[in-house]
């Protein structure tokens, strides 16, 4: 690979107000262009909806535009997110797949609105929904940010930690789609699948061995290695096992919001050069 694949500013995953992004698919394109991002891709949860928006404005400002995914994922009791890249979102399978996933968020929701009245927190459906550009991608995101909005927590961070995590109040477990299915709508797409951000799971060696194993037997392509959920430590134990199951490597921000401490489009490490960039199949 030449080095100059590595040291382009490619960013791989982000998100718009289409899921539980802030920013439009405009003013998010926008903003890659300003902080130099030159090969972008918008991967909003289980939904395509941003991608003709984000399309046309990357278009309008000269930035190499990459269309793309974020399918939830259930794996071994556990979730996955599974980055599809370079659909086709027009795609029929694809659609349906995803309409199929988006179906339960908005009784998941409910649900976790009844804990948090439980648990003494009023009225946080409702200010979720208001939040969620898209009622059908109502996320813990939504319900995260009106935690924060009413005082209840300093920020996001702090929301996840005192709630809508398994065995804290506000977590209502769900069922998304099966790991062979998410590829599968990728590839019958025209796109490939990239396992996002490993270092996130809770997985013991063995079972994020199998994980791999099964991600690659079923047609992924790739895993994120330089990601902002990753620390050093994770970028390092993740670019062993890229190069140990044969994966090439995507860099990726997940930006979601400018007011999100840390995370910025394109501000993520470089790749490192034993690896192979996902990115040589689009640049
Ligand atoms: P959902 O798909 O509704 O379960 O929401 C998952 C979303 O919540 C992720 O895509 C992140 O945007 C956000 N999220 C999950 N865990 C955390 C965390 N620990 N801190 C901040 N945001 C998180
Ligand atoms: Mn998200
Ligand atoms: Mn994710
Ligand atoms: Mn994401």
């Amino acid at each position: 690979m030449p080095p100059a694949l590595h040291s382009l500013n490619a960013d791989l995953h982000s998100h718009s107000a289409v899921s539980d992004g802030a920013l439009s698919p405009r003013a998010l394109v926008r903003r890659a262009r300003e902080q130099r991002v030159e090969l972008f891709a918008l991967t909003d949860h289980d939904t395509v909806d941003g991608v003709a928006e984000a399309q046309a404005a990357a278009a309008e400002v000269g930035l190499r535009f990459i269309a793309g995914v974020e399918v939830s994922v259930t794996w071994a009791g556990e979730t996955v997110h599974i980055v599809g890249l370079g659909i086709d979102a027009a795609d029929a399978t694809l659609r349906a797949g995803l309409a199929d996933v988006r179906a339960g968020r908005l009784q998941r929701g409910r649900e976790m609105g009844d804990q948090l009245a439980r648990a003494g927190i009023d009225g946080a459906f409702d200010g979720a929904l208001a939040l969620a550009g898209n009622p059908d991608l109502l996320s813990r995101t939504h319900f995260a940010r009106y935690l924060v909005m009413t005082g209840r927590c300093a920020d996001t961070r702090e929301v996840f930690r005192r709630y809508l995590v398994a065995g804290r109040p506000g977590y209502v477990p769900h069922r998304w789609a099966r790991l062979a299915d998410a590829v599968r709508w990728i590839r019958v797409a025209g796109g490939i699948a990239v396992l996002a951000h490993p270092g996130r799971y809770k997985y013991d060696e063995l079972q994020l061995d199998a994980l791999l194993s099964e991600f690659k037997a079923l047609g992924g392509a790739a895993i994120e290695v330089a990601t902002s959920n990753h620390g050093a430590h994770e970028a390092k134990r993740f670019a062993q096992h890229a190069r140990t199951f044969g994966f090439e490597a995507s860099r990726g921000s997940d930006f979601h919001s400018p007011t999100d401490a840390d995370v910025e489009l394109g501000r993520v490490d470089p790749l490192p050069l034993s690896l192979v960039p996902v990115w040589h199949r689009f640049a």
